[in-house]
């Protein structure tokens, strides 16, 4: 996958895209990101991106000159690009939002900074805005940054084993399990006991109770879309009445 990232500060992505997880990808040739500094599209003598608000108001806007002519200068090879604007009125980012988005072969992710941008150049360049949440960033760095990460430990042999994909939050609409490791007593708190029998049938029981559990605990709006079986359903029903 080619991801293009249109930004004023390139030198934010270099600790992110070399380390972990990503920094292996870009390594074995999974993902290529291409860092565009907007201001070499700027035409003015002091490379100027940013003006005054037409109508007045706070702050300065991301003109539109030298932001169309960055997402052009990608889209003119590739017209098939995706062009996503992080923004925080966008539609809510999500693991489904990571699925999809994963099996495109090219992203261009476009920073905004200031109080945003001119909206002509979303009219005419952006396909689709995405919001990393109810909160506002200084720019579409860190947003960029998180969907980059979120899309590439999708992409088929980025993780280790396929199977940490499998048992992940939100992939079967739930939350994960606790999670435990060596020792199995730490200051005398003790890993449950069924972790350490063996039993792969009751392991898999007792992790799908927990996912149950800790997602009725902390995202209770997640189990209306999950199919529980009858076992499930009545102790759900019990626990909720306590
Ligand atoms: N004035 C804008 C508003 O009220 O919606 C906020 C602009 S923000 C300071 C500057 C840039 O940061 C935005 O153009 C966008 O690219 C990015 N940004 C900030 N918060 C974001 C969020 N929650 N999700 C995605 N992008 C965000």
């Amino acid at each position: 996958m080619r991801i293009d990232v249109l930004t004023l500060f390139p030198e934010m992505f270099y600790g992110v895209l070399c380390s972990s997880i990503l920094g292996k990808a870009v390594e074995k040739g999974l993902l290529t990101v291409n860092l565009v500094n907007i201001r070499d599209f700027s035409k003015d003598k002091h490379r100027r991106v940013d003006d005054y608000p037409y109508g007045g108001g706070a702050g300065m806007v991301m003109m539109v000159q030298p932001l169309y002519d960055a997402i052009l200068s990608i889209k003119g090879t590739d017209p098939g690009a995706k062009t996503i604007m992080t923004s925080p009125r966008g539609k809510r980012f999500n693991q489904a939002i990571a699925k999809e988005l994963s099996t495109e072969k090219h992203l261009v992710l476009v920073c905004g900074h200031y109080e945003g941008v001119d909206q002509r150049v979303i009219d005419s360049m952006v396909d689709e805005e995405i919001s990393i949440g109810d909160y506002v960033l200084t720019g579409g760095e860190i947003p960029s940054m998180a969907i980059i990460d979120a899309v590439t430990r999708l992409l088929p042999e980025a993780l280790g084993s396929s199977d940490s994909l499998e048992e992940e939050s939100f992939k079967q609409g739930l939350l994960e399990y606790p999670q435990y490791t060596r020792p199995a007593e730490f200051n005398g708190m003790k890993v449950p006991e069924v972790l350490l029998s063996g039993n792969h049938k009751e392991i898999e029981k007792w992790r799908r109770e927990k996912s149950l559990e800790v997602t009725r605990r902390f995202r209770p709006d997640l189990l209306e879309g999950t199919r529980l079986s009858v076992e499930e359903e009545r102790r759900m029903q019990s626990k909720n009445s306590l």
